[in-house]
């Protein structure tokens, strides 16, 4: 088994209730446990500020699956709960599922980059995977604490504790 987190985003069609069907969802995967689940947050959206605000998790799996296996499983996630892809970048959605880390694997190519590629700069992407894993380490070495330090909790709200119980890693 390796150690993915994942990370949710949904801005349409009730937000909260599109990662707690996410959630199942990922409690349904072939081969693969979920471990658990940070608390909910409100963030501002990145690019087109015309669009609700978003609501972010991050979530833990233990898995046998290929990264593309995976990625493959998320988009299918993604399809079921409608998302509309568009040419917009960043446009709003009802589901985004981003692979964030994938054990220690680093992996680029035209489907897949791993670590996801924006994730040090994101704080709706770092305060969650703090809440999972305070000690995590990037596969370049960088640390999770100094992440955090260099990126404020600004346009981030906690808004519900975590779906599932958690397990800190
Ligand atoms: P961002 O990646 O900046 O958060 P986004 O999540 O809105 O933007 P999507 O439209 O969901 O982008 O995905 C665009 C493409 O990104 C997907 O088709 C997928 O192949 C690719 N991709 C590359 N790396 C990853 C990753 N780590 N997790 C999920 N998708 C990825
Ligand atoms: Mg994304
Ligand atoms: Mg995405």
């Amino acid at each position: 088994m390796e150690s993915v987190y994942i990370g949710l985003g949904s801005n349409l069609a009730e937000p909260q209730s599109q990662l707690r069907a996410a959630l199942q969802a990922l409690q349904a995967l072939p081969d693969s446990r979920l471990i658990g689940c940070s608390s909910l947050y409100a963030s501002d959206p990145l690019g087109p500020a015309d669009q609700p605000r978003y609501v972010n998790a991050v979530a833990a799996l233990d898995t046998r699956l290929e990264p593309h296996a995976l990625l493959d499983q998320l988009q299918r996630i993604e399809l079921e709960q409608g998302r509309q892809r568009k040419a917009e970048r960043w446009g709003p959605r009802t589901l985004d599922l981003d692979i964030l880390m994938f054990g220690e694997r680093v992996l680029h190519d035209e489907r897949l980059t791993v670590p996801h590629y924006h994730m040090h700069a994101r704080a709706f992407v770092l305060y969650p995977l703090a809440e999972l894993a305070p000690g995590l380490q990037l596969p370049d070495g960088r640390v999770l604490t100094e992440l955090l330090t260099a990126c404020p909790f600004t346009g981030l709200e906690r808004i519900a504790a975590a779906p599932l119980p958690t397990v800190t890693a």
